[in-house]
């Protein structure tokens, strides 16, 4: 599964990072690092990171197609 993060809307809050630490990562204060490919065992933490997040910044693999990117 891909996962995207717009980053024009990440605010670093990092809920991401607490439920999904194997993919995301805060580098330094609000940089967010993320492994693209998310393998089915870490699918879960990041549709729970998906739906924590603020600001709806990150996108899994069915939103990624439908929204072309
Ligand atoms: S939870 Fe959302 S706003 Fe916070 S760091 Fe992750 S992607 Fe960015």
């Amino acid at each position: 599964m891909r996962v995207v993060v717009d980053l024009n809307r990440c605010q670093g809050y990092a809920q991401c990072v607490f439920l999904a630490p194997e993919v995301f990562h805060l580098h330094g204060e609000e940089a967010l690092l993320y492994d693209p490919a998310v393998s089915d065992d870490r699918l879960e933490g990041v549709r729970q990171a998906a739906a924590a997040c603020p600001v709806q910044a990150i996108l899994l693999g069915e939103q990624v197609r439908a929204d072309g990117r």
